[in-house]
């Protein structure tokens, strides 16, 4: 029986675990994978104390400070927890291998997970062409050329990327123009080898082995094949929380929480992305699980 489960270790997970040890909980940190949605960031330029890191980078120092923290906390990383259920006044969680992990308080730090597009071939071609992480994926489009699909901020934070490295850029954006930071947008439309297709629908993927192009209908109504080796789909993110039937959520599935991130469930606490509060961004989801943890400390000094 653990003091507190925390689920995922992006910013406010990882955060999380490092307050709740040090206030000598038993913690146990489990994520499908470390870092979250902060690995996909190219140049994060508002983390205090960083004037420019990458996010690969600030996922590094996030892991060394967990390292540092070597009482109370156990990390295990590959573990995806697939339901959670209530006992009364402890949880059971239980995890894709079978496993069940029990705990008297829990933490759903689980973030937002890249959305769809539910067009014919997408899902056939992840992986051979189709891709949702331009940081993680730009490398492998050297000298080629790609669509992008989608027109807020991930999709510019995806066309600046390959525009460094890949040779033409194909914007497709279902809107009339890109939506999101103005600084970002100038940035995106300044950059020569990117052709825009606005107020356009993607159709479909098509390919052999790999991905060979998109076929998209433009603003005149008139078809177009996009000769492209990569489709990347950035049409944002959707709440990560398909394991929680507990909670009450908001029309976005985002979890409702009060003023100290607790859920309609006593106990169960949400912080970062996850959660109804707003503003996405690292330091705040990391500022949310420090307080979640002593939120959570409150919660089980009041059970004793
Ligand atoms: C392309 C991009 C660029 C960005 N750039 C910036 C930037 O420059 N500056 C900035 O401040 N913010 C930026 N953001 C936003 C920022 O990354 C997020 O706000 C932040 O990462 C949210 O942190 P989180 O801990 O709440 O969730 P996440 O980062 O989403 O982490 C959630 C974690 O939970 C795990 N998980 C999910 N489901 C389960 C499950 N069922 N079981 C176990 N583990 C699970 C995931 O594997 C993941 O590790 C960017 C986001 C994107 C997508």
């Amino acid at each position: 029986m653990y003091d507190v489960i925390i689920i995922g270790a992006g910013p406010a997970g990882m955060t999380a675990a490092i307050y709740t040890a040090r206030k000598k909980l038993k913690t146990l940190l489990v994520s499908k994978q470390m870092g979250g949605q902060m690995v996909w960031s190219n140049d994060v330029e508002n983390y205090t104390g960083f004037s420019m890191i990458s996010g690969a980078e600030l996922t590094l120092k996030f892991k060394e400070h967990l390292q540092h923290v070597t009482e109370d906390l156990e990390v295990r990383e590959g573990v995806e927890v697939v339901n959670i259920e209530r006992n009364i006044t402890t949880f059971e969680l239980q995890v894709k291998d079978g496993q069940t992990l029990y705990a008297k308080s829990v933490i759903i730090a689980s973030g937002k997970e890249p959305r769809h597009l539910g067009i014919p071939g997408e899902d056939k071609f992840f992986g051979r062409g189709v891709a949702v992480c331009a940081t993680c994926d730009a490398p492998l489009y050297k000298n080629k050329d790609v669509v992008v699909v989608g027109g807020g901020n991930s999709a510019m934070d995806a066309l600046l990327a390959l525009s460094k490295v890949a040779r033409r850029i194909y914007s497709v954006n279902v809107n009339e123009h890109l939506r999101g930071d103005d600084v970002f947008r100038r940035k995106v439309e300044a950059t020569p080898n990117i052709t825009f297709y606005n107020s356009a629908k993607a159709l479909g993927v098509v390919g052999d082995v790999q991905v060979t192009g998109l076929s998209i209908q433009k603003a005149d109504g008139g078809l177009e094949f996009l000769n492209a080796s990569g489709v990347f789909v950035e049409i944002g993110y959707m709440p990560s929380n398909s394991f929680d039937k507990l909670t009450d959520k908001n029309e976005m599935g985002e979890v409702k929480v009060d003023q100290n991130l607790q859920s309609s469930v006593p106990g169960l606490f949400a912080a970062g992305d996850i959660n109804n509060a707003w503003g996405e961004q690292i330091i705040i989801a990391a500022g949310e699980g420090a307080k979640a943890a002593i939120a959570v400390s409150n919660y089980l000094n009041k059970a004793k």
